[in-house]
C-alpha cells in the first residue's frame, strides 16, 4: 500500500478542486487531488454550460466572479491554452415590467461593485440577439464583461497547468476515509493507500457530504438535477449568454438560459419550477420539448436547430442558495469548499484562489466579512436578499 506525504489533499478534481490545487501548487505547496472518475472534470464541472458572470445581486457572488473572471479571460495569454473563452457578455431580454423592475432593482447595487451592467433599450435588445420575437420587448439588461468558457478544456487546462507545478492527481481513486487523530486531520484512506497531509479540503461537489460524513460532519448540500443540451454548430449569429427570467407558459419552467459556444453550438438548459431533488441522471422525455418550445417563442429561427445531444448533471444545492467557504471549526485542518449551487463553474477559479491563500494563511483575498457570509456555521434558513440566483 502507498504511503505518501503531502502538504494538501484535495477531496475532489471538479470546477472547485482544479482551480485550489492550481492556486496551491503555485505557492509551493504539495498537493494530492483524489477523484473517483477516471480524468479531470467529469463530475458536475462537465454537466455545466459554461456561463461565467459576476452580475449577481449577492456582493460575495460578485466578489469571486469577478476574480474568476480575470482568471478565464487571461488564461490564454498567461499559458498558450485556449480554454473557450468568449468575452460575449450576458443579456436578460425583459417582456414584462415585472422583471423589469425585479432587474433595475439591483442594478445599484451591482453598480456599487463596479460591475459593467446597463438597462438597454429594445433596439439595442435587437442588435444583441438578431431575430429575437419583438412581441412585448421592453428593453433589458446587458453586462458585456462577462462571457462562457468550455467547462471541458477548463478541467483539461487547470489540470495540466497545476500538474506543470507539480500538483498530483489519483483518477478512479475515491476517498474512502478521512483520518482524524485528536481533532486534527491526519489525510485520506482510498481503496489504493493512504496518504498523509495535515490539510484536507473537500471539494466533493455534490458529494461533499458523503465526504462530510466521513469526518463526522453534517454538510448541508443536497442534489437538485436540471438538464441542458446542445446543438450542432451553427455560423455565430450571437454573443451574449442570454437568460430569458420569465416563468414558461407551460407550468414548468422558471427561467431558461443558453448560449452559442466558441463551436458555434447552441447550449441551452432551463430551471425547473419544481426542483427535481436526486442524483437520477437520466435524461427526461420532457425536457427537449419544454425548452424547444421557449426557444422558438423567443427566437423562431432556432426552429431549424439541429440538437446533437441533452444531459442531466446536478447543483449541489445548501438551503439559502449561496455556498460554502470555510475551515471546519471542531477538526483542525479540514476545510469546505462546497455547495456550488448552479454557479460552481464560473465561481470556480475565485473559489480556488481564495481557498488556497485561506488554507496557506488563515486569509481569504477578499474582504474578510464578504468571505465570513460564506460561513459553514452561518445560518442556512435565514432568507437572504439575493433577487438572481
Ligand atoms: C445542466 C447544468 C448546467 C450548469 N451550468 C452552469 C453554468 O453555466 N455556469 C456555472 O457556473 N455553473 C453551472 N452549473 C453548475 C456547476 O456545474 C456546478 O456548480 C459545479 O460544477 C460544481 O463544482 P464542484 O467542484 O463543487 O463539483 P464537481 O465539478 O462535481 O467536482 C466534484 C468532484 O468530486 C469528486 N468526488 C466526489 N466524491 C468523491 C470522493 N469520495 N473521492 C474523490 N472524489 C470525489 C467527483 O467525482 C467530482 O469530480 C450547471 C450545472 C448543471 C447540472
Amino acid at each position: 500500500m502507498a504511503v505518501r506525504r503531502y502538504d494538501a489533499i484535495i477531496i475532489g478534481a471538479g470546477s472547485v478542486g482544479l482551480p485550489t490545487a492550481y492556486f496551491l501548487a503555485l505557492e509551493g505547496w504539495k498537493v494530492l487531488v483524489l477523484d473517483g472518475h477516471p480524468s479531470p472534470g467529469q463530475g458536475q464541472n462537465k454537466a455545466a454550460i459554461g456561463g461565467v458572470r459576476a452580475t449577481h445581486s449577492d456582493p460575495a457572488k460578485i466578489t469571486l466572479c469577478l476574480q474568476s473572471i480575470d482568471i478565464f479571460s487571461s488564461w490564454q495569454k498567461k499559458h498558450g491554452t485556449d480554454i473557450g473563452w468568449i468575452e460575449g457578455g450576458y443579456c436578460f431580454p425583459v417582456f414584462r415590467t415585472v422583471e423589469e423592475k425585479i432587474l433595475k432593482g439591483i442594478l445599484p447595487i451591482q453598480k456599487s461593485y463596479g460591475l459593467d451592467i446597463d438597462w438597454v433599450d429594445l433596439e439595442r435588445i435587437k442588435e444583441l440577439i438578431p431575430g429575437i420575437n419583438e412581441k412585448g420587448l421592453r428593453g433589458g439588461t446587458y453586462s458585456p464583461g462577462d462571457g462562457q468558457v468550455s467547462p471541458l478544456k477548463f478541467a483539461a487546462a487547470f489540470w495540466k497547468e497545476s500538474r506543470n507545478r507539480g500538483a498530483e492527481y489519483r483518477f478512479n481513486e475515491p476517498a474512502t476515509g478521512i483520518m482524524l487523530k485528536g481533532g486534527r486531520v491526519q489525510g485520506v484512506r482510498t481503496a489504493q493507500g493512504t496518504y498523509h497531509a495535515d490539510v484536507v479540503l473537500n471539494a466533493a461537489g455534490s458529494e461533499a457530504p458523503e465526504v462530510g460524513l466521513m469526518a463526522g460532519i453534517d454538510i448541508p448540500v443536497v442534489p437538485d438535477s436540471h438538464e441542458a443540451g446542445i446543438s450542432a454548430p451553427m455560423e455565430r449569429f450571437f454573443d451574449p449568454l442570454i437568460v430569458d427570467i420569465r416563468p414558461g407558459p407551460e407550468g414548468r419552467t422558471k427561467n431558461f438560459y443558453f448560449g452559442q459556444n466558441d463551436r458555434g453550438q447552441v447550449i441551452f438548459c432551463y430551471t425547473p419550477i419544481t426542483p427535481i431533488i436526486g442524483t437520477n441522471r437520466s435524461c427526461t422525455s420532457e425536457f427537449m420539448p419544454v425548452i424547444a418550445r421557449r426557444l422558438i417563442d423567443l427566437i423562431p429561427r432556432l426552429e431549424n436547430m439541429l440538437i446533437r445531444r441533452i444531459w442531466r448533471g446536478l447543483y449541489p444545492m445548501t438551503p439559502d442558495g449561496i455556498i460554502i467557504l470555510d475551515r471546519v471549526r471542531e477538526i483542525e485542518g479540514l476545510y469546505l469548499a462546497v455547495g456550488m449551487c448552479g454557479q460552481g463553474f464560473m465561481l470556480g477559479p475565485g473559489v480556488g484562489l481564495n481557498m488556497a491563500k485561506f488554507i496557506m494563511t488563515g486569509e481569504p483575498v477578499i474582504d474578510r466579512e464578504i468571505f465570513d457570509s460564506l460561513s459553514f456555521y452561518r445560518d442556512f434558513y435565514t432568507k437572504r436578499v439575493e433577487a438572481l440566483k
